[in-house]
């Protein structure tokens, strides 16, 4: 018999039949079997480890996916928080530049009226100065015009003063020719009756007393004699109010015209 194969057909064909196998048929084909069998669980063996890789890895993923999803719903939830106080923030600066519009309005329609009232400020000041300048002018004149009264014044003081001395010198004068009348009237009476010789009108001495008129520069002489007397008294009288003086014939002689000829005649 040897290694003759097994025909499939004619057992297929007659199955209730029995059929001759030579031992290392049935060997071979145990062996075939054997070896398909550790095959078979070799392979059952990996399915097994793939099986149980796949599922691990199903179990990986999952709590991968469960993971991201937290971490998504985290990062949306955290967005939306975002979103909304970014919102509300926009919100506030909104009513904050609407508040801030409001003020600069406020503050615009301020400063136009500040303005306007500046503007008539300064017009009153303007006023106010063309005012006081005016018044400095008429200040400055009233200064003017109280510095000449002052110079008026004191013109008239000074002048008062020297008529007072003048009229304090006229007295003392008055009362001493007064004296030297009363004992000189004696004297010429005496002297008239003996005595008929003319009046002087001319002199050569400087010393002699001579009674001026310093305002018309005229003068006659003043000697103690009745007709003398009688022509200063006559002199004094015509020019009252004039600055007369008793001075000497050297005072007089350049400047002053002689009157002693016209008054000694006047009395005759
Ligand atoms: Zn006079």
């Amino acid at each position: 018999m040897g290694n003759k194969p097994i025909d499939w057909e004619a057992i297929q064909k007659k199955p209730g039949k029995d059929y001759k196998l030579s031992g290392t048929m049935i060997l071979d084909f145990r062996k075939t079997i054997e070896s398909q069998k550790e095959e078979l669980t070799t392979k059952s063996s990996k399915i097994k480890a793939l099986e149980d890789e796949k599922a691990k890895m199903q179990a990986d993923l999952e709590a991968k996916a469960n993971d991201l999803a937290k971490k998504i719903e985290t990062i949306e939830k955290e967005r939306d928080d975002k979103i909304k106080s970014l919102e509300q923030e926009m919100a506030t600066k909104t009513e904050s530049i609407k508040e801030q519009e409001d003020l600069n309005k406020q503050m615009a329609e301020k400063l136009d009226t500040a303005a306007g009232s500046v503007i008539e400020q300064t017009s009153a000041v303007a006023e106010k100065d063309a005012c006081i300048e005016e018044k400095d002018a008429r200040i400055a004149e009233l200064e003017n015009e109280l510095a000449k009264r002052q110079d008026t014044i004191q013109q008239l003081e000074s002048l008062a003063e020297s008529a007072a001395a003048d009229k304090d010198r006229l007295e003392q004068e008055i009362k001493s020719m007064e004296e030297q009348q009363d004992t000189l009237v004696n004297k010429v009476m005496d002297l008239e009756d003996k005595i008929q010789k003319p009046a002087r009108v001319v002199t050569e001495d400087d010393m002699e007393t001579v009674r001026a008129c310093n305002t018309c520069k005229q003068y006659v002489l003043a000697l103690e004699e009745y007709k003398h007397i009688q022509a200063v008294k006559l002199f004094d009288a015509t020019h009252r109010g004039h600055m007369l003086a008793t001075l000497t014939y050297g005072d007089v002689k350049d400047d002053f015209t002689s009157k002693t000829e016209e008054y000694l005649e006047k009395i005759g």
